[in-house]
């Protein structure tokens, strides 16, 4: 069904198509004009969705980095600083929508894979002086993705937000694969969220759906959501065919992420044995995998197109690292055989 069907796909866990089941409840979906507020589907997605997430409200926005920029715009002002890691997905791949669409600047803390404590939290907020930017906000990320898909603890995120929530800052959560998280981590989202004051998720990452993520969080904040979703252009009129398939993934696909993080540490593993491959499997907690290829076999992004020759296609995310992602068109025994490639690859002269 979908293009390159015979490669393995680790590429990212967005690559995921929707499934035949999935495919006829959108076509049934019962549909209006989110628009005009009477889209049935979407109105129920929403509902589902926050109280999955323990929120008042959520508001289903078309991908995850508008569901970040409307967190970011709604609880923010032009000129104002955000704390985040330096490694954050909105900070690294959304564009700089932070700065350009909301108008703020951003404060870096250090933190092992994306994780960082209360006390960065303190010594980052800035004093008010008149020298200053105001810091309103502080964004956390779980999973974090190019911290290797890192899973904060729940004690972690409360003493952050506790921190912040004491200086009179706000958090936000980029939840996107918040649910791996959870899986991981053994815990119901609200163990999590109910320490922030809005939560991101995707449905189109691990959960299959085509399109779609959400942003949760209080009533008055996602009512202002909504107006930068619109003034964005993601309110869409009978979104109700899309929502229909996020609402079949939260029903069908989320015990099953278990399966995608079997299936990545089996694979890390696998090729964590083989000479010229630098991993270390107690950092794999999720569906993702980031490893190193020794220098000698080139540069990742050649050893990325050997691989994608050969049947598995990965990412290169820096000079010498590659990522691998585990989703539900990927199964135990594709897992392995993506490790075998590897492993093939490695054992022929380097090119
Ligand atoms: C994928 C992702 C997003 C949002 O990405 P979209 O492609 O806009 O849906 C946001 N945060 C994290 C951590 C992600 O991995």
């Amino acid at each position: 069904m979908n293009s390159g069907a015979s490669a393995i796909d680790l590429r990212s866990d967005t690559v995921t198509t929707p499934t035949q089941a999935m495919r006829e409840v959108m076509a049934r979906a019962e549909v209006g004009d989110d628009v005009l507020g009477d889209e049935p589907t979407v109105i129920r997605l929403q509902e589902k969705a926050a109280n999955l997430l323990g929120k008042a409200d959520s508001v289903y926005v078309p991908s995850g980095t508008m569901a970040n920029l409307c967190g970011i715009c709604s609880q923010t002002r032009h000129g104002e600083e955000i704390i985040a890691h330096n490694e954050s997905h909105f900070y690294f791949y959304e564009t700089g929508g932070f700065a350009a669409v909301a108008g703020c600047s951003v404060r870096f803390v250090p933190g092992r894979r994306g994780i960082f404590g209360p006390d960065v939290v303190e010594a980052n907020v800035r004093p008010q002086q008149i020298h200053y930017p105001r810091t309103s906000l502080v964004i956390i990320e779980n999973t974090h993705n190019r911290g290797g898909g890192a899973v904060w603890k729940v004690e972690q995120v409360k003493a952050v937000c506790d921190q912040a929530h004491e200086m009179g800052l706000r958090v936000h959560m980029d939840g996107a694969r918040l649910l791996n998280a959870c899986i991981a981590a053994g815990v119901d989202p609200t163990a999590y969220t109910k320490y922030v004051d809005t939560v991101s998720m995707c449905f189109s990452k691990g959960l299959g759906a085509p399109v779609g993520s959400v942003l949760a969080g209080d009533e008055e904040t996602i009512q202002t959501a909504h107006h930068f979703r619109k003034m964005l252009g993601g309110t869409m009129r009978q979104s109700g065919v899309i929502a229909s398939a996020a609402i079949y993934a939260l029903d069908h696909h989320v015990t099953r992420l278990a399966d995608d993080h079997a299936n990545a540490k089996a694979f890390a593993q696998l090729i964590a044995q083989v000479p010229g491959i630098t991993l270390d499997v107690s950092e794999v907690e999720t569906n993702m995998v980031f490893f190193d290829v020794d220098p000698k076999w080139g540069p990742a992004k050649k050893f990325v197109r050997r691989l994608e020759k050969e049947g598995v296609r990965m990412f290169a995310t820096g000079p010498q690292r590659l990522r691998a992602v585990f989703h539900l068109e990927v199964s135990a025994e594709q897992a392995k055989r993506a490790a075998e490639i590897i492993a093939g690859a490695l054992q022929q002269t380097p090119a």
